[in-house]
């Protein structure tokens, strides 16, 4: 199989899908990929199994909230009204 240009489906950019990556594709039975690989590591940095949420109990009023970000052990975390209102204090 010889290499295959590809034209990225979001960028409109030429790819080289290579005879090596479509051994792979195929033997995963995985289709040619639509989109250059600047546009797919893009993708792939929203990886959809990666937990968005994570559990926290609020350091300064005890509420339960989830944050989009892993707390840090032996941090204070604050739920989103304490943080937006500590924000907003720190902005004015
Ligand atoms: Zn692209
Ligand atoms: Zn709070």
């Amino acid at each position: 199989m010889p290499d295959v240009d590809i034209i990225c489906i979001q960028c409109k950019a030429e790819f080289l899908f290579t005879e090596k990556q479509q051994e792979m594709f195929y033997q995963r039975n995985m289709m040619a990929p639509q989109r250059c690989p600047q546009c797919r590591s893009k993708k792939a940095a929203k990886r959809p199994d990666a937990p968005s949420k994570y559990e926290i109990v609020c350091d300064h009023c005890g509420k339960r909230d989830s944050v989009p970000f892993q707390p840090k052990v032996g941090r204070s975390v604050l739920c989103k009204e304490c943080h937006e209102a500590t924000r907003s204090r720190a902005r004015a």
